[in-house]
């Protein structure tokens, strides 16, 4: 079976069986070829580099009802919050210091946060900090929003797609959410010049193989230059409690997948992966990962932002935070770097494939 791993690499392609056998299959050497081959093509592309982006949590509060949703609508007993500002640029000061160049702003999706206050806020961290990317997660907005924020300043998106099936989206959403909405986001988002990424949750209640088969392949036409995927875990109160978390082994093959279908991609190693496992990160990494995203939220403020239950690091300061990475990261041989970290250019991939 490792000739199907050297296949997929080659062609850059999978089956619906090919996918079935390497979830599935017990084989650790074909399993270990996968790994190792993912891990040798992020290298090639990234060497021994792994990015940090700080993560900067700026709200939970959220017009949204995700059914999977730890922060959703009708969620019970948060204490919810947004952060102003200050507390924003805060955040990033001391993120600059400990050698963050990559600042993400996540949150729920809060029209208090609209295109006025977000852009100023965007525009802020633009002329403080030139030589920093701006990510924004802040979920479905208009096209002309999102042309906004991008003429503010910001450079990339995360939106994960969560499922590329329309009836699989149904399922984990409630009928006011619509796939097709998803979709026209990151479209918009990609036209208008943002670097994007999509992605899902794996172990996601309803998920199936050819839910995850639809998912590489629209991964694979979409060409973002992030890949957010990380293990569901259940978030009490929400209508998915009693589900069963995600697997650490299914996230770290689809991971190792994803950079052999995609092979610049942006790969965060997430949270979601540590929380169920004491070294997911650095085994993330080692699947083909290439990408970290530390918590720089206020430290009162992180255990409000649960959108699932036990989530890694609530009570960490952010330099805590930093030291720890950087000591498990050395033990894979890789190294946490002070770098913008962007998607390779056309210019060094035509190299790499010419290599
Ligand atoms: N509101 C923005 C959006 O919709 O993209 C960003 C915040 S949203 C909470 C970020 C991501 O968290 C979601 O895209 C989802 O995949 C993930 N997430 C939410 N609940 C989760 C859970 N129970 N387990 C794992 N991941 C979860």
């Amino acid at each position: 079976m490792k000739d199907t791993v050297n296949q997929i690499a080659a062609s850059r392609d999978i089956t619906l069986e090919q996918l079935t056998r390497l979830l599935t299959t017990d084989d650790r050497e074909t399993i270990q070829h996968l790994f190792d081959t993912a891990h040798a093509t992020a290298q090639r592309y990234y060497g021994n580099k792994i990015f940090m982006r700080g993560l900067i949590e700026l709200s939970n509060h959220c017009k949204n009802d995700c059914l999977y949703c730890g922060i959703r609508r009708s969620q019970q007993g948060v204490q919810r919050y947004r952060l102003n500002q200050e507390q924003i640029l805060d955040c990033c000061e001391q993120g600059y210091k400990l050698g963050f160049r990559t600042f993400v702003l996540q949150g729920g999706e809060d029209g208090w946060f609209d295109d006025n206050r977000m852009c100023d806020i965007v525009a802020a961290i633009r002329r403080q900090y030139p030589d920093c990317a701006i990510t924004l997660s802040l979920g479905e907005r208009s096209r002309d929003s999102y042309q906004r924020l991008y003429d503010s300043g910001a450079n990339r998106y995360l939106l994960r797609h969560e499922t590329a099936d329309p009836a699989h989206y149904a399922r984990l959403h409630p009928s006011e959410m619509s796939f097709d909405n998803r979709m026209r986001c990151l479209q918009d988002l990609k036209e208008i010049g943002f670097q994007v990424g999509c992605g899902f949750m794996v172990g996601s209640p309803y998920q199936t193989v050819e839910t995850l088969w639809q998912d590489l392949q629209f991964i694979r036409s979409f060409q973002p230059q992030m890949v957010g995927i990380g293990p569901f875990i259940p978030a009490s109160g929400t209508p998915f409690a009693d589900r069963p978390a995600g697997s650490v082994e299914t996230t770290l093959r689809l991971l190792s997948l994803i950079r052999l279908l995609h092979p610049p991609v942006l790969l965060p190693a997430t949270t979601a992966l540590g929380t169920l496992h004491p070294r997911g990160r650095e085994l993330g990494i080692l699947a083909g990962a290439n990408v970290v995203m530390p918590n720089l939220s206020p430290r009162e403020h992180r255990k409000d932002y649960s959108l699932y239950d036990n989530k890694l690091c609530t009570g960490d300061e952010a330099a805590e935070c930093r030291v720890c990475l950087d000591r498990r990261i050395r033990t894979t041989g890789s190294q946490l770097v002070v770098d913008r970290g962007d998607a390779p250019t056309a210019k060094l991939k035509v190299e790499n494939l010419l290599n």
